[in-house]
């Protein structure tokens, strides 16, 4: 077989290194081999006691294996504001917080969210082995700041000031830095705000590490230096390094172990949930049929009914406001109707619309009621 085709915008990505090392250094242990392993940043410790008692707590709650908040749950999102807002000396709403699978993920949806194709990206080196590949996943260009050990490896503010161009929009500043565990003073850190105030270039501070500082090293915030440097900073943190908590994923190795039981575990729950879509699914494909002018093709999979609704478009409500298009109708549905549908035009697919059956029978039988009564009630 020829090689697969990959996207070009990989041409330019390698390999992490160092989860490569880390692979072949667990695949020759597995196979007996007695290797000492200093690939992976991960701690040797195990992940608190407490924090897994939380974990197993969490397993007997009903909200488990549901959807979180997009942005993570917000009583997490409440602590990590209010831990950050301490550290960095700011105000910090649960609202700004973005809780992500890992710093590793949040790192890539920032630059994602941020780089338009050729915006530059400053990276002091030596640096973390992803920050470079992932600002060119994003079409973003990196611009190494190179630094000496004879420094503590630390960028200079005239460095980063000689660096930055009309296409310049961030600097990453890791502090206490991997690989080279340097940690900034005070006076660095204020020569960097200050460059960044006259620039009005953003700060990425990933401080993963910031509670790992040994010695007489103390860890500064860039973005304590005012409230103006605060307002051009991005925290990048997480519980991976200090919390002994590399595999969790912010709660997703639960999942994980879960799935691998999902998986490999008794299959009748499978076949029991199936046999109760699927009643629900007749049933609410044979409600909607029944409603004047709605069609509906008979879904044979997954647990959505997508009928088509276009007859009822252009028509009047009670209210005398004209409908138009599909979601001008499932808005009205929602608000006059009580009944939540999709628009279809979300789909490509405009004057339809979209009901999800995963719900009990008699939702099914009072929803679609209120469906019809309310596409009844147009004119
Ligand atoms: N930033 C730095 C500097 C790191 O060293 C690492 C982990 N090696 C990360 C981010 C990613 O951490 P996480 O496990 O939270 O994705």
């Amino acid at each position: 077989m020829s090689q697969l085709k990959l996207a070009s915008r990989l041409d330019p990505i390698k390999p992490s290194i160092t989860l490569a090392v880390t692979a072949k250094a667990a695949k020759l242990k597995a196979s007996g081999v007695d290797v000492i392993s200093f690939g992976a940043g991960e701690p040797d410790f195990d992940t608190p006691e407490h924090i897994k008692q939380a974990a197993r707590g969490a397993l007997e709650g009903k909200t488990v294996g549901k959807y979180t908040d997009v942005a993570g749950i917000l009583p997490l999102r409440k602590a990590i504001a209010a831990e950050l807002g301490a550290v960095h000396k700011t105000t910090i709403d649960p609202d700004q917080v973005l809780v992500s699978t890992g710093a590793k993920h949040s790192l890539f949806n920032l630059f994602m969210a941020l780089l338009d194709p050729g915006d530059e990206v400053l990276i002091p080196a030596p640096y973390w082995v992803s920050y470079p590949d992932m600002v060119m996943l994003a079409g973003g260009k990196p611009v190494i700041l190179p630094t000496r050990p004879q420094d503590n490896f630390a960028v200079t503010a005239d460095q980063v000031r000689a660096a930055v161009t009309p296409r310049t929009r961030a600097i990453v500043l890791n502090n206490p830095s991997n690989p080279t565990g340097g940690v900034y003073s005070a006076a660095q850190i204020e020569a960097l705000a200050q460059v960044v105030l006259e620039t009005n270039i953003l700060v990425i501070s990933d401080d993963i590490y910031r509670q790992l500082v040994y010695g007489d090293a103390t860890y500064h915030s860039i973005a304590a230096v005012s409230p103006e440097v605060a307002a051009r900073t991005v925290l990048i943190d997480g519980v991976s390094k200090t919390y002994a908590m590399t595999g969790w994923r912010i709660g997703y190795h639960i999942s994980q172990i879960a799935t691998l039981a999902a998986l490999t575990g008794p299959q009748q729950c499978v076949a029991e949930m199936r046999k109760a879509f699927d009643e629900r699914r007749l049933a609410i494909v044979r409600l909607l049929r029944a409603i004047p002018g709605v069609t509906c093709v008979e879904p044979q999979g997954a647990f959505y009914a997508f009928p088509d609704v276009s007859v009822y478009l252009g028509k009047t409500t009670p209210q005398g406001t004209v409908l138009a298009d599909d979601v001008q109708l499932c808005d009205w549905l929602v608000e006059a109707g009580k009944v939540a549908v999709v628009p279809g035009s979300g789909f490509g697919a405009a004057g339809f619309v979209r009901l999800a059956y995963a719900c009990s029978m008699q939702d099914i039988e009072v929803g679609v009621d209120r469906l019809a009564k309310a596409l009844g009630s147009l004119t």
